[in-house]
């Protein structure tokens, strides 16, 4: 693929919706739900832990695991119920969540005993199919390259609202994780103020780049896969079962940077991370994966990169977060990552 074509339309009342193909296309364009209001969305300033907490009931309505004939993601059909998708057909769409927790004409929040702030941002819901049934790991890698060509461009576009402070692209993958709906999808949010744990994280670059020298310096038992854009990897430092990050060789503040030759070689590798982590217990991996991308103020320094975070420690075993995990923050690991390298690079098999 050697470049990427975008189509947006205006949905009115702040809704967008971005359409990516590989090559130039007409669509078909049929009405759609209209947006749920979250205007009660606001954040909340939790004084002991010094950050926000967003408070958003509209959430609560949101579509819960509906039938595949009435997922509102699918493509729209003419004559057919109203779904969240105006397109008749797509490859990859982009669009405003219609239950977002955030809204970029967020009201004024409620007074109250702590600090509070209205809800602005943009909640958007990343379509990587227009088959129901497909998923990460089965769309192959030119869609995957398609969807890094597309998250950054929404990345880049948001990142223009002088508002948005930090983006995170993310995906809640499998019902064992809490996922409302099966269609093959992610997710952006974009947030008017950075994280405590981002601006952590993003505190780490400044004075030089660590995640560049382990990568330069790694053990090569923790390597699943490499080509000339980056590596995939099982961090020493992994605080979930099977851990596995996907990081550029090159420093960027995100996939916007990327040549339309670096897009197809992090798509494969991508796709390699999570064919062995599907591979590991025969069975679709529960994850998130985290678009790790830099805050405002951050992008000449801050080194992009893709965690996926499994919760399935064994085919019949979840990973919770229980207490200590919850309240401490200190994870407690069962598989050491220099073993879930073994496994996931089939060097081992799991005896659990
Ligand atoms: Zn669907």
């Amino acid at each position: 693929m050697t470049d990427f074509h975008t189509k947006y339309v205006d949905r009115g009342h702040g809704r967008s919706l971005w359409l990516f193909s590989e090559t130039a296309r007409d669509y078909e364009l049929l009405e759609s739900l209209p947006a749920v209001q979250g205007a009660d969305a606001h954040m909340r300033w939790h004084p002991l832990l010094r950050e926000w907490v967003c408070h958003a009931s509209t959430r609560q309505g949101r579509t819960f695991l509906p039938d595949a004939a009435d997922c509102p993601l699918c493509p729209a059909v003419k004559g057919g119920k109203l779904t969240d998708m105006p397109a008749t057909d797509y490859e990859i769409a982009i669009f405003t969540n219609r239950f977002s927790a955030l809204s970029a004409e967020a009201g004024t929040p409620p007074e109250l005993g702590v600090e509070t702030a209205p809800g602005i941002g943009f909640c958007d819901v990343v379509c990587y199919s227009a088959d129901h049934h497909s998923s990460f790991a089965t769309i192959g890698v030119d869609r995957i390259s398609l969807l890094v060509a597309a998250i950054g461009h929404r990345w880049d576009t948001l990142m223009q609202d002088e508002r948005v402070q930090y983006v995170l692209p993310f995906e809640n993958r499998g019902r064992e994780i809490g996922v409302t709906l099966d269609h093959p999808h992610g997710q952006i949010y974009a947030l008017s103020h950075i994280p405590a744990l981002i601006a952590r994280e993003a505190d780490s670059f400044v004075h030089s780049n660590p995640l560049g020298d382990i990568v330069a310096h790694i053990n090569p038992a923790l390597i699943l896969a490499q080509n000339e854009c980056g590596i995939v990897m099982v961090p020493e430092w992994g605080r979930y079962p099977f851990e596995t990050w996907v990081v550029p060789h090159r420093q960027m503040a995100s996939p916007a940077e990327f040549t339309a030759d670096e897009r197809v070689q992090f798509a494969a590798l991508m796709h390699d991370a999570v064919s062995r982590l599907d591979a590991v217990h025969g069975m679709p991996m529960p994850y998130t994966l985290g678009w790790h991308t830099a805050p405002r103020g951050m992008q000449d320094t801050f080194h992009f990169y893709c965690a996926f975070r499994p919760l399935r420690r064994s085919a019949d075993k979840l990973k919770y977060l229980a207490s200590v995990e919850q309240i401490t923050g200190t994870f407690l690991v069962d598989i050491p990552p220099e073993q879930a390298a073994e496994l996931l690079a089939g060097k081992a098999k799991l005896n659990v």
